[in-house]
């Protein structure tokens, strides 16, 4: 029979009409034994996600203001699902227990993961299932990091195909029991732990898409689906940008061999992309598999004569980003000159502090700050191996008359980045697509 695990995501469980939908997917299929919802998401463009106003809860707490309109919202979002669907569920008793601790916590964590535990709570009480805390069994270590193994073995123990649960997405606990999520989208990450501790064959990633498109459909008008895609080519495009999975949830079942299935909650019989090891026969896409791209990048472009000589110049370089818990996404390089590639919310005002650091510690000829710059991956197995991809790329891009204002090739030779200006990063990813897509 086999064993899946079913995530579903915020627009999937958004109101009670959704928790329908997600009900029926489930039952549909016996094998079906291991459901992780998210928290409530946006029901039409100008809604807002659970999670967002739970967030907003705890800036509220931490500013000393008061937060009960905000609350009221998130206890209206529950209600309405819960009577829409007459479930016999008292979810008043949870969200009044959830208001009374949300003024003690220093952290957004438990703030931010009640959303997932709700929805837990009552998709759990829906379809007659148990409940499974994820603070039971999906652990972090001290320093925050998620540890792997423990959590394999605790979700082994715990869960059985014979025991179909609901655990929630998003979140699990720390060595002292306290709450600690996953960064934003890590729904998908706990569908993929929960998927390799039970040793399921399929994890299945259901989604208000028919699959990965080669392209954000909200950039290019109706992209070509991807019907199957390797983990490498799904993590490039996913850590570029193209979020329908976050790229962290890739590595624990790619690791084990389990693949991923994107489906559709709105459309359930649309077969969606499957996401393995390897594609041996030819595919329909032609010469790449995907676009995917993300905007506010700051490049820190530093230059100094023989620096390529200068032993541990790029250590020290990276060691003041250690420092200052700051991660880089690129790193391209050159004779003389290192440029460091980072995203504007994870230097998170430390710009400042970077720069004089650099200049204290590595005495360069030239530091110069880009800042509002757009980042583009085109991914495709063997990219590099197939002639005039490059040309192509950059002739689209020259006759859309945009500027290139970087370039990084990575060594595996399967995605090509250029760097645009913000303003010009849809109009990029368009020009790229219609260059090879057609
Ligand atoms: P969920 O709430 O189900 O986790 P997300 O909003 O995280 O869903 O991810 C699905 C969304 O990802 C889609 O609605 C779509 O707008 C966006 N998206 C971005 N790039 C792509 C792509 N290449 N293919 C499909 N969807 C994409
Ligand atoms: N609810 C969380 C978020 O909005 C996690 C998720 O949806 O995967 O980021
Ligand atoms: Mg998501």
């Amino acid at each position: 029979m086999g064993v899946k695990v079913a995530k579903f995501g915020g627009t999937s469980l958004a109101s009670a009409e959704a928790f329908r939908k997600v009900k029926a997917i489930v039952l549909a299929d016996s094998s079906r034994c291991f459901v992780v919802p998210s928290a409530p998401g946006k029901r039409a463009a100008e809604d807002q996600k659970v999670t967002d106003l739970l967030y907003q809860c705890h800036d509220r707490v931490i500013q000393g203001l008061d937060f009960a309109d905000l609350f009221a919202q998130i206890r209206k979002r529950y209600q309405d699902i819960v009577t829409g669907l007459d479930l016999d569920l008292d979810i008043n008793k949870y969200l009044d227990q959830i208001e009374q601790q949300l003024p003690n916590q220093s952290q957004p964590d438990y703030a931010a993961s009640r959303g997932e535990y709700l929805n837990g709570i009552i998709l759990a009480a829906y379809l007659g299932w148990e409940f499974v805390d994820p603070t039971e069994i999906i652990r972090f270590n001290s320093h925050g990091f998620l540890d792997l193994l423990q959590t394999e073995q605790l979700i082994a123990a715990r869960l059985s195909p014979e025991r179909p649960a609901v655990i929630p997405g998003f979140f699990g606990s720390m060595p002292d029991g306290s709450v600690k999520t996953f960064p934003r989208g890590g729904s998908d990450i706990t569908g993929a732990l929960i998927a390799r501790g039970v040793k399921a064959d399929l994890y299945e990633n259901w989604t208000d898409v028919s699959g990965f498109y080669m392209a954000d459909p909200r950039i290019v008008s109706e992209p070509k689906l991807i019907s199957i895609i390797t983990y490498r080519e799904l993590r490039e495009l996913a850590y570029n940008g193209a979020n329908v999975l976050h790229e962290a949830a890739i590595y624990p079942v790619s690791q084990v061999g389990i693949p991923i299935n994107i489906r559709n909650t709105n459309d359930p019989q649309a077969p969606g992309t499957m996401i393995v090891k390897e594609v041996n026969e030819p595919r329909e896409c032609g010469d790449i598999i995907g676009v995917a791209g993300q905007k506010d990048f700051v490049v820190i472009q530093i230059e100094k004569a023989l620096m390529n000589s200068e032993m541990g110049f790029v250590r020290r370089l990276l060691s003041i980003l250690e420092e200052l818990h700051i991660s880089f996404a690129h790193m391209p390089s050159g004779i003389d000159m290192v440029s460091l590639v980072i995203l504007k919310t994870e230097l998170n005002g430390k710009l400042e502090q970077v720069l004089s650091l650099i200049q204290e510690r590595l005495d360069p000829d030239r530091v110069e700050v880009v800042e509002q710059i757009a980042l583009i991956a085109t991914v495709g197995q063997g990219l590099a191996r197939r002639y005039g991809i490059a040309a192509r790329l950059f002739n689209a891009l020259a006759e859309a008359k945009i500027n290139v204002r970087m370039i990084d090739q990575n060594s595996g030779g399967i995605n090509l980045i250029v760097g645009v200006a913000n303003q010009d990063f849809e109009k990029a990813v368009r020009a790229i697509y219609q260059a090879f897509v057609r």
